[in-house]
């Protein structure tokens, strides 16, 4: 027989799902936020024409549909 004092006992029904929510929360915040960034890397914005397009592939340069040009993913980290 596991002998517990009230404190240890109070301690395991509260303080263990406690930690098992928190657990489960930053890993629920950690996919939503790996979501996010799939979805933000999928769209593309073309700097020549403007057109916002979504390219599912993993290609580096994906070319515009409407104006047919690469544009490099993410942010422009050219200087001009
Ligand atoms: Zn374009």
């Amino acid at each position: 027989m596991i002998e517990l004092t009230m404190e240890e006992f109070m301690l395991w029904v509260i303080g263990v799902p406690i930690l098992v929510i928190g657990f489960y929360g930053i890993i629920a915040g950690l996919k939503r936020r790996a979501a996010i960034r799939t979805a933000q890397s999928q769209i593309v914005c073309c700097r020549v024409c403007g057109h916002l397009y979504r390219d599912r592939s993993r290609e580096r340069s994906p070319q515009c549909p409407g104006c047919g040009r690469a544009n490099h993913r993410g942010e422009s980290r050219r200087l001009g």
